[in-house]
């Protein structure tokens, strides 16, 4: 039995309106918007990247499905039977991107049926420190919607070592969930108001940061950095959390030419996930790149890395990028039975305590 520890199934109407960049989301949600969009893009450019754009056209369709259980069958079908699925929702409603159309325990609901049709999922929650009471809806999430787990996305203005944020760690800790935490820099995903609102945001940090000259993304970059994550293990000894990304391909791709650098978020994750016992990280998304399918191999040649990588895709983000066929067929072809069923079975099942 595989996992794919890393997948969402969130709705267009669980997105605010700055989502994707150039306010796709909305432009591309309608016929004609997308026959525009096409069109101008077209003539904006006519060596422009219609790959690029159909592939976020099939994104943004993947989204409008109508219902995360159809959303959640065009990616199980790619799937052995019997594989199961840690499903990550989002809370859009504080990133400063305007308004999420639909309530976000609406989402949490929603993901909650999913599970009674599909037992073979494991409901997350993800938790933004900055939503009043999260404790009481991780419980909720536990009584009423199958949670099993907690997700978190800094890049949308918060700390892993926010305080706020430490309730639901104890409660994690002690009721054997585990937290996978998005850890990729310069994401297009990030929080979206001013740069003095970001400024201010990452005023709490616990290390000095350097603004001057920084735009969003890299600013946002700060709040999901690795190292934050050391307090946060330090604190909570048997707290399990996977760093999921594994650094991210940019990383990825500057360790293959500059493999001395050490503060490369791949080298630092390497050496993270090696050192604490409870610390993993995910391929998911990263390795949608088959340049890394060999680097992947040679870090599953290393008997203690080989024991902290878990199998994930980050379906339905990874479309704008792939699709599924690579993670489901390509990479367990290229890596091999044994190395699969390491981080797609025994290392999953160790992450969720089962
Ligand atoms: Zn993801």
């Amino acid at each position: 039995m595989y996992f794919n520890t890393h997948i969402h199934t969130f709705r267009d109407i669980d997105v605010p309106r700055k989502f994707l960049p150039l306010g796709l989301v909305r432009i591309l949600a309608s016929k004609p918007g997308y026959f525009l969009t096409a069109k101008f893009l077209n003539n904006l450019n006519p060596f422009s990247d219609n790959d690029l754009f159909d592939r976020y056209i099939k994104f943004v369709r993947i989204g409008k499905l109508g219902s995360q259980r159809k959303i959640f069958e065009n990616c199980m079908i790619f799937y052995p039977e019997g594989t199961q699925f840690i499903i990550l929702p989002m809370d859009m409603a504080y990133m400063g991107a305007g308004k999420v159309p639909r309530e976000y325990p609406d989402q949490l609901k929603e993901l909650g049926e999913l599970n009674k049709i599909y037992p073979q999922i494991y409901p997350t929650i993800h938790i933004d420190p900055r939503r009043p009471k999260v404790l009481d809806l991780l419980k909720k999430g536990v009584d009423d919607w199958g949670t099993k787990g907690v997700k978190l996305y800094p890049p949308l203005g918060y700390f892993p070592y926010d305080e706020r944020l430490y309730p639901v760690y104890e409660y994690c800790q002690k009721n054997n969930l585990p937290v996978i935490a998005h850890c990729s820099p310069y994401n297009p995903v990030h929080y979206k108001g001013s740069k003095k609102d970001i400024i201010k945001l990452l005023s709490v940090s616990h290390t000095p940061i350097e603004t001057k000259g920084k735009n969003k993304k890299e600013l946002c970059s700060n709040f999901t950095n690795p190292l934050n994550y050391a307090r946060v293990l330090n604190d909570f000894k048997d707290l399990k959390i996977c760093l999921a990304h594994f650094g991210s391909e940019y990383m990825w791709e500057k360790y293959l030419t500059e493999p001395g650098d050490e503060n490369n978020w791949f080298v630092i994750i390497k050496d993270m996930i090696s050192r604490y016992t409870n610390l993993y990280s995910d391929i998911s998304f990263t390795l949608n790149n088959q340049e890394f399918f060999p680097l992947l191999k040679v870090l599953l040649s290393n008997d203690k890395l080989k024991r902290k990588i878990l199998f994930g895709s980050d379906y339905y983000m990874v479309e704008t990028k792939t699709n599924e066929r690579r993670f489901s067929i390509d990479l367990r072809a290229y890596i091999g039975e044994s190395h699969f069923t390491q981080i797609a079975t025994t290392n999953p099942k160790k992450f969720l305590g089962i």
